[in-house]
């Protein structure tokens, strides 16, 4: 099983709070095709040092960016080459990304027929104010309509997401966007807490005082209120930042968290095979010159890299990391493990960490907020 992520760099405007690997230049709409076309001809053996059914690629996600700023006739471009060029299973997940104000009933129904079964959509807010703020491109109505017109379209399985944790946002405003999330009903949602990424106009108004995140206390009381919303709702927790209804799991993000071997196609995208990862610059300009070999870097991972790694992608889901797959995940995994095992006494007589009967480790959800500090001290 694999699979493959395609990034689509492109964005009609620049959100206030994005690090992602995108650009408002239409210049370089114009050089992507035929660079991705040479790069998806480049990569076509990738897979190949798996066995034969380990090639099969089972879910297919195109991320940006905003790929719905694309023509569907160009996306179908790209897919009819990576399906040209590898071998998709017949029940594949296929994602695309969009932004509410791309979505009229033609797009939706081109997406679709060019075999698109998830969509995955960036609400962030029902409040205009928030919105505006974020420099985002919708308003609220857009992005309800745009919803109801994917269902129309026959879209079955439809992703919301939302940002929480800015000083904006009161609790009550968060409470509210949960309430409209939940009326909608979409298949999954995923929350983030809104984060400062470097270079973007966020730090910039980080530094200059105009802005600073809410205090941890205040977060994790959304975190809370999050959580209790959207079990009321129907929803189960499956990993520290997404829920969803029952068997509504995104397969792709999930097989990341199990380092299934995925191919990242397009500027900044990364790829996973085995001990290697690697990454495209995320330079577009480079990226796109077709006469630059230099677009990749990459590194094998060291066995405390494996280690370390099954242990935080494994934690943050729900299903949290079992003791076995560390103790075989490598030569040197006995010695890990025996510096692990001490640590995790301590962390559950403090409740951080929960050791199930079948040998799985699990962090609480009442605890998920804080995963990423419990994660650092479990490192070797
Ligand atoms: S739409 Fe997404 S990728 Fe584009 S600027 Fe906003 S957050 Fe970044």
């Amino acid at each position: 099983m694999a699979g493959i992520y395609l990034h689509v760099p492109f964005c009609n405007s620049r959100c206030i709070y994005c690090g992602f690997c995108s650009t408002v230049s239409r210049d370089l709409r114009q050089k992507y095709i035929p660079a991705l076309m040479r790069e998806i001809q480049e990569r076509r053996d990738f897979f190949s040092p798996l066995y034969e059914s380990d090639r099969i690629i089972k879910t297919l996600y195109i991320g940006g960016g905003t790929p719905s700023v694309l023509p569907t006739e160009i996306l179908n471009e790209a897919v009819s080459a990576i399906r040209d060029a590898f071998k998709i299973a017949e029940d594949y997940e296929f994602t695309v990304e969009v932004n509410p104000d791309d979505i009229t009933e033609d797009y939706a129904l081109s997406l679709r027929k060019m075999g698109v079964n998830r969509v995955s959509m960036g609400v962030q807010s029902f409040k205009d104010s928030h919105l505006r703020w974020m420099r985002r491109r919708h308003d609220s109505e857009t992005a309800i309509k745009a919803y109801r017109i994917l269902r129309s379209a026959g879209f079955d399985n439809i992703s919301l997401d939302l940002i929480f944790g800015f000083p904006l946002m009161t609790l009550k405003d968060w409470e509210e966007n949960l309430d409209r999330i939940t009326d909608l009903n979409p298949e999954h949602i995923s929350a983030y807490q809104m984060g400062i990424d470097p270079e973007t106009p966020l730090e910039r108004m980080e530094k200059t005082g105009e802005f600073s995140l809410p205090s941890q206390e205040e977060s994790e009381e959304m975190y809370s209120l999050l959580q209790k919303k959207l079990k009321d709702g129907g929803y189960i927790q499956y990993e520290v930042s997404n829920f969803c209804k029952p068997g509504y799991h995104s397969r792709h993000n999930s097989s990341y968290w199990n380092r299934t071997p995925y191919l990242g196609l397009g500027p900044g995208a990364h790829s996973f095979i085995g001990r290697h990862r690697e990454w495209n610059t995320s330079d577009i300009a480079t990226w796109c010159d077709l006469s630059t070999m230099q677009i990749r870097e990459g590194e094998t991972l060291s066995p405390e890299d494996v280690f370390n790694e099954i242990l935080m992608l494994g934690l943050r889901t729900a299903a949290g990391v079992s003791l076995d797959t560390l103790r075989n995940c490598g030569p040197q995994s006995p010695l890990f493990i025996s510096d692990l095992l001490p640590k995790l006494s301590a962390m559950e007589s403090n409740g951080l960490i929960t050791l199930t009967p079948d040998g799985k480790i699990k962090i609480p959800p009442g605890k998920f907020f804080i995963s990423d500090g419990i994660i650092r001290e479990l490192f070797v």
